[in-house]
């Protein structure tokens, strides 16, 4: 695992340094407000090789987000999957598709990926995560020699969207469709979400069907102009899919079903 990690760690460093991906110059490059010009709208149509999507790597190399069983960071399995989910949107003819890597503390980044994409004029973003549980379900275990904490009680992806987006139906939509991809290859979603046991992070669902929750405060989600999607791939806390997470085929199988939706939502535009 230390192995892999460095490789990212490798791979992330000479991304943020190249210009594909400038997003750690976003916030000082932008200028003021006032003199800043309009910006134009998201289109409301959808040619492929012109739409703007963003695949937004969730969480950074300093503020990693969760920790799975075996103590690897989730920035590591957002990056390996967000990275093919763009590879195959560009292969399928989305050649305008961004990825996008944020550095630095946790809430500026957030703000820097928003800009990124608003400054990008993006039409689509998608910001690709995986999941964890509440503190209070984590149970210890001795991995790799190592205290280590991991939850087998839930498992599944999630989507979410904010009814704060301005374009939430649009956004709703898209998230219906990678839901139903994902269903289609027999995957199912992680519906503890609309249970108490989930504090604080008990969302309402708005698609029970595919497992679609709203989740209005997420910066990401509100505050970006284009149509937002957040992806919570799978639970990488549980012991069991923190593997399959881990694997090529799994993750072939998400981001072949993310590609697809998105076709399919370009299609029907
Ligand atoms: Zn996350």
């Amino acid at each position: 695992m230390g192995g892999s990690r460095s490789i990212i760690a490798g791979l992330v460093a000479s991304l943020l340094a190249s210009s594909l991906v400038p997003v750690g110059e976003v916030a000082a490059a932008r200028k003021p407000e006032k003199t800043r010009p309009k910006q134009p709208q998201p289109s409301t149509t959808c040619e492929a090789p012109k739409f703007r999507i963003v695949v937004d790597v969730g969480h950074t190399p300093d503020s990693y987000g969760a920790l799975s069983a075996r103590n690897d960071p989730e920035f590591g399995f957002n990056f390996r999957l967000a990275r093919l989910i763009a590879a195959k949107l560009k292969s399928g003819g989305f050649a305008a598709t961004r990825l996008l890597v944020t550095d630095g503390k946790a809430r500026p980044s957030l703000f820097k990926r928003v800009g990124a994409a608003n400054d990008g004029r993006a039409d689509l973003f998608l910001s690709v995560h995986h999941d964890s549980v509440p503190d209070k379900l984590l149970e210890a275990w001795e991995f790799d020699g190592a205290k280590s904490y991991f939850s087998d009680r839930f498992s599944g992806h999630s989507l979410f969207v904010s009814e704060r987006n301005p374009h939430f139906t649009t956004s709703l939509k898209l998230a219906r469709m990678i839901g139903r991809q994902l269903k289609e290859q027999g995957l199912r979603y992680a519906s503890q979400y609309s249970l108490p046991v989930m504090g604080r992070y008990r969302r309402q669902l708005l698609d029970k069907d595919v497992g679609v929750y709203r989740y209005d405060g997420l910066v990401v989600l509100s505050q970006t102009r284009s149509a937002a999607v957040l992806l919570e791939a799978g639970s990488i806390i549980n012991r069991d899919e923190e593997m399959e997470m881990n694997s090529a085929e799994r993750q072939e199988q998400i981001a072949g079903a993310v590609a697809a939706a998105v076709g399919e939502f370009c299609e029907r535009r």
